[in-house]
C-alpha cells in the first residue's frame, strides 16, 4: 500500500506532529484531492489549546482547513469533475440539505453536528497531508487559473473577512471609516477586502510592526498600534464620530474594549477574532443603535465570490511558503506571532 505523510494532532493536549498514513480512496460520492497548499489558520493554535477532556473533534485529527489541490481520483457515481482538475475546498461542510446548505450557507448548517459531519482539519481529516478526501463534489470551486497557493488562504483567510464585512457595506459609503483590528493573515484580506468593495477610509490596528506595514502595503489609509489609546485616536480621526465598521480580528477583552471605543452611532461591531474575550452589551454600553455580530467562516456562494475577486487582481494574498514537514515548526512560529500575511505549507 502506498502511503503519503501528514500534519496531525495525534492527541489532544500533544504538539503537532508528521506521521506516515496510507493514501485514502475515495467511497462513494467523495472526492480524492492531490494538495497543492494548506494554509495555516490561527483557530487551529486555539483548537490545540482546548483541555483534552471534551475535545469535540476525533483524534488523531489530520490538520488544515485551507485547501487547494488536483482532483486524483473520483469515487462512484461522481459525474461533475474530472481528474486533474484544479480546486480549492470549500471548509465548513454541511448536510447540503437543510434551509441554510440549500441557500449556500453550508457554515450555518443546522444539521452538520447532529450528524457528526465536520469540516476537513476541524474534525474531518484536513489539508495538511499529501492527499486528502473530500465528501462531496459541491465542496469543490474550481480554481480556473489561481494559483493553489493564493487560493488555498482565500477559502477561510479570504472568505471568512469577506463575509463578515459584507453586511456593512451599505454604511460604508463615501466618508465612512472601517476600522480592522488584528492585520494577520486574515486581517491582511479583509483591509483588502474593504478597498475593493467599499469607498470607505480603513484604519488598520496591531500590535506588530511588521502587520503594520503590511496592512499599510495592501491598502490601509492609516495604521495605529493596538493599545489602550487607539479608540481615542480613531475617534480624533474620525472628527469624534467614530467608525461604521470594526472588525476585530482577534477578539479579546482589550480589543473589543478598542472597537466599543471607536464605534460610531449604527456602526457596526463584527466579532471574527475566537482571542476569548467578552463584550458587555447594553442600553448605554455602546453607541445607539451599535449592532453586534460574531460570525463563523461563509457560504459555498461566497467563496466562489472571493475566487472572483482574486482572479481579477483586487486581492494580493501575501504568503509564506514552507514545505509540509515543516508543518509542526510553523504551527510554533505562527503561535509566536512571526508569520506575516499566511503561511502556506506545501506537501
Ligand atoms: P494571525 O495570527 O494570522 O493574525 C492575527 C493578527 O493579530 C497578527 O497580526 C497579530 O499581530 C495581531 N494581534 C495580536 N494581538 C493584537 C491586539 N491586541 N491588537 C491588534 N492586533 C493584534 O491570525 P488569523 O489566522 O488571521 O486569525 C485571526 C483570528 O480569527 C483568530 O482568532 C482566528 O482563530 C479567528 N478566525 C475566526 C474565524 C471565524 O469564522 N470566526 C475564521 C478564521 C479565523
Ligand atoms: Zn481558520
Ligand atoms: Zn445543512
Amino acid at each position: 500500500m502506498s502511503t503519503m505523510k501528514a500534519v496531525q494532532y495525534v492527541q489532544a493536549g500533544s504538539k503537532p506532529r508528521i506521521v506516515e498514513l496510507p493514501i485514502p480512496e475515495p467511497g462513494p460520492g467523495q472526492v480524492l484531492l492531490r494538495v497543492l497548499a494548506a494554509g495555516m489558520c490561527h483557530s487551529d493554535i486555539s483548537v490545540m489549546g482546548w483541555p483534552a477532556e471534551g475535545f469535540p473533534y476525533p483524534v488523531p485529527l489530520t490538520l488544515g482547513h485551507e485547501g487547494a489541490g488536483e482532483v486524483a481520483g473520483l469515487g462512484a457515481g461522481v459525474r461533475s469533475l474530472s481528474e486533474g482538475d484544479r480546486v480549492a475546498v470549500y471548509g465548513p461542510w454541511g448536510c447540503g440539505t437543510c434551509h441554510k446548505c440549500a441557500g449556500g450557507k453550508e457554515n450555518y448548517c443546522t444539521r452538520a453536528s447532529g450528524l457528526g459531519i465536520f469540516p476537513p482539519g476541524l474534525g474531518a481529516a484536513g489539508a495538511m497531508a499529501e492527499y486528502m478526501i473530500i465528501d462531496d463534489p459541491r465542496h469543490v470551486v474550481p480554481l480556473n487559473g489561481l494559483d493553489p497557493v493564493t487560493a488555498a488562504p482565500l477559502t477561510d483567510a479570504g472568505l471568512t473577512p469577506y463575509h463578515a464585512i459584507k453586511r456593512s457595506l451599505p454604511k460604508l459609503v463615501a466618508g465612512s471609516t472601517a476600522v480592522v483590528i488584528g492585520a494577520g493573515g486574515l486581517g491582511h484580506l479583509g483591509v483588502q477586502l474593504l478597498r475593493t468593495l467599499a469607498s470607505t477610509r480603513v484604519i488598520a490596528l496591531d500590535v506588530s510592526d511588521r502587520a503594520l506595514e503590511l496592512a499599510r502595503g495592501v491598502g490601509a489609509h492609516e495604521v495605529l498600534r493596538s493599545d489602550e489609546a487607539a479608540a481615542a485616536r480613531v475617534m480624533e480621526l474620525t472628527g469624534g464620530l467614530g467608525a461604521e465598521l470594526v472588525v476585530d480580528f482577534v477578539g479579546t477583552d482589550p480589543t473589543m474594549r478598542t472597537a466599543a471605543g471607536c464605534v460610531a452611532v449604527e456602526g457596526d461591531i463584527t466579532i471574527v477574532g475566537i482571542g476569548g474575550g467578552t463584550l458587555p452589551v447594553a442600553f448605554g454600553a455602546q453607541p445607539f443603535e451599535v449592532s453586534v455580530a460574531a460570525p463563523y467562516w461563509g457560504g459555498r456562494h461566497e467563496l466562489i465570490e472571493v475566487l472572483a475577486l482574486a482572479r481579477s487582481g483586487a486581492l494580493t494574498v501575501h504568503t509564506e511558503t514552507f514545505p509540509l514537514e515543516d508543518g509542526p515548526e510553523i504551527y510554533e512560529r505562527l503561535h509566536r506571532g512571526e508569520i506575516t500575511g499566511r503561511a502556506v505549507l506545501l506537501p
